[in-house]
């Protein structure tokens, strides 16, 4: 897998176009003030960077090559750039301006478990920093080293460690290598009639040992569960041997080592192995798309879905905002769709009695036989209605699967442009998430109006469980011309984040905790809850070897 780029997301030379959305235009022009045609900023070259010089002793370089063989440990100034950090806003935006602070001093990329322990105990006999780097989508500052980490840092890329390793059929169980990316994990599995069903936005460059670590969730979580729900055994690699956890259906072994292991960014050891739930691929998967006369009708649709005995592989509703966005991101439309869109509007405005402009536009997930897939479609569809829903059919849906990777380009596409664009996703019960929606509206309009800034927000809601669902924010905002972005970024973000966990959600549903949110952390989970946490990552690594200063 080819590292994406040093300054934004993706790989070199794929990037967001949009002269083929004709009303994208219009759009950013009428909700930020934004025109997509001047390209005002873009990063720094790569040649302008000053790039620190690697702090790397003798008898550790020397102990790392023996680990791993001289050739798996690099001192390659893109490569250890590349790995510095993660893709937050904040590290798009510095990594574009040239600010590298601390940057690892080594690149390792260790090829089995056995390569991995001998990096792990070189690095603790030379008091040096490990960070465990999967695909580097980190969106929550999980990867960069502390500005003032004096010891040298290792970063260790597991992209080597990308095996399949076997599958018990019998009990849909497959161990994998940690290092796997999600399209080499899935074409392994699929040549032998499986998936592992997990398709986070960030699917094409994210490994399975980072879902882990931070928790994640995909998009087909609804069927298929989060990445806590699939991972069953796990093999990790700690400064006090390699600790194993059985791959049983349950177990009643005191606190749950497997749940300390999940979403614990790399500072309890290394994973270097999971034992994971998979499926045979379904002889069907379709997602329709539906359309809700208010987002307050789409949201009371997907709660009635998730009380109901329906199973679905996918629940989303975006609020107006987000429609309104979606549809600006359509293709130039022929004659013949003009027409049917024109015909669908006037449908829905006549027969329906729909407002066009809180309209909200939805998609649900279906997979199985073809059985199952016709009788949910049958079930969902009288939830749907009886809130006044409507089902426009598979274009729209198979459209958004196809797309649905190609949508993380879209913040450096603004950044080239001017503008800031970030996300902050929550989860919460079924009863508060009204409220939270219009806390977080409140609390960014606030923001922006403090900046005196145009803003946009915009949600969708994008997993639900029966007790409650995630509601994911995306927002977009052109700072003031003499401001400093990341502190206005900051002034938006802060005011969402708190907004959250002060309305009783979560400060993440899936995006971990990293440096990014961690000053709401014990808001969340309690003082006490802290404390457990700084006792489980002293007593597992008390000279703070392994990412220190994540999570807490
Ligand atoms: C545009 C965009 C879209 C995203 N969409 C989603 C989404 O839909 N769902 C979602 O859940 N997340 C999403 N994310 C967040 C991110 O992709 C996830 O956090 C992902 O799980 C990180 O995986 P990674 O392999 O890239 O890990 P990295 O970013 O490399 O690392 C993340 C953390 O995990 C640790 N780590 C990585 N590998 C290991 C290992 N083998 N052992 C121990 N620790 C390890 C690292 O040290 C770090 O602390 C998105 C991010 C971006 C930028």
């Amino acid at each position: 897998m080819a590292a994406m780029k040093w300054w934004g997301w993706g790989l070199p030379g794929v990037e967001f176009r949009h002269e083929d959305k004709p009303d994208l235009g219009p759009f950013f022009n009428d909700v930020l003030g934004l025109e997509l045609g001047r390209v005002t900023a873009a990063p720094i070259r790569f040649e302008d960077l000053r790039i620190p010089e690697p702090r790397l002793p003798e008898a550790l370089g020397a102990a790392l090559d023996q680990a791993v063989g001289a050739a798996f440990v690099s001192v390659d100034p893109l490569d250890r750039v590349v790995h510095a950090r993660g893709k937050s806003l904040r590290d798009l935006i510095r990594q574009r301006r040239g600010e590298l602070r601390r940057v690892p001093d080594v690149v390792v990329r260790p090829g089995s478990e056995d390569e991995v322990t001998a990096i792990l105990r070189a690095a603790v006999s030379s008091d040096a920093v490990v960070i465990p780097f999967g695909g580097g989508s980190s969106i929550s500052g999980s990867l960069e080293a502390a500005v003032a980490e004096t010891r040298p840092v290792i970063s260790v890329d597991l992209v080597r460690l990308d095996k399949l390793l076997a599958i018990d059929g019998s009990s849909r169980l497959a161990r994998v290598q940690a290092g796997v990316f999600g399209p080499h994990l899935e074409q392994q599995l699929g040549a032998q009639g499986y998936t592992f069903g997990h398709f986070p936005d960030s699917f094409t460059h994210s490994t399975l040992g980072g879902w882990i670590a931070t928790r994640s969730s995909g998009m087909q979580s609804d069927r298929y569960g989060d990445i806590a729900d699939m991972t069953k055994g796990l093999r990790v690699v700690t400064p006090s041997g390699t600790l194993v956890t059985r791959p049983v259906p349950t177990t009643s072994t005191g606190p749950s080592i497997r749940e300390m292991v999940l979403g614990s960014e790399g500072r309890l050891g290394l994973i270097t192995e999971a034992t994971v739930h998979v499926r045979r691929i379904p002889e069907r998967r379709t997602i329709l798309g539906y359309l809700f006369p208010s987002f307050a009708g789409g949201l009371a649709a997907m709660r009635d879905i998730a009380e109901s005995e329906c199973s679905v592989s996918v629940t989303r509703v975006s609020d107006a905002h987000e429609t309104r966005f979606s549809f600006a991101m359509r293709k130039r439309a022929t004659p013949v769709d003009r027409l049917q869109s024109m015909a669908l509007r006037t449908f829905l405005q006549r027969r329906r009695g729909y407002d066009l402009r809180q309209m909200c536009l939805s998609f649900i997930g279906y997979e199985g036989t073809d059985g199952h897939v016709a009788g949910q479609r049958k079930a969902v569809g009288k939830l749907v209605k009886r809130h006044g829903g409507l089902c426009i059919g598979s274009g729209p849906g198979a459209l958004y699967d196809q797309k649905k990777f190609d949508t993380p380009h879209i913040r450096d596409f603004l950044l080239d442009r001017g503008a800031a664009a970030d996300v902050s996703e929550t989860a919460m019960p079924w009863s508060r998430l009204t409220p939270v929606y219009a806390a977080v509206t409140a609390a960014a309009q606030r923001a922006f109006a403090e900046l005196g800034v145009q803003g946009y927000l915009m949600c969708h809601l994008s997993h639900s469980y029966h007790a409650g669902a995630c509601l994911y924010f995306t927002f977009a905002f052109l700072p003031t011309p003499r401001g400093d972005m990341i502190a206005e970024y900051d002034v938006v973000k802060s005011a969402i984040q708190q907004a959250f966990v002060d309305n009783g959600a979560t400060l993440s549903h899936h995006h971990a905790v990293g440096t990014e949110h961690a000053q709401w952390l014990e808001q969340d989970i309690s003082a006490p809850g802290v404390v457990m946490l700084e006792a489980l990552f002293e007593g597992t690594d008390p000279g703070k070897h392994l990412n220190p200063g994540k999570i807490v």
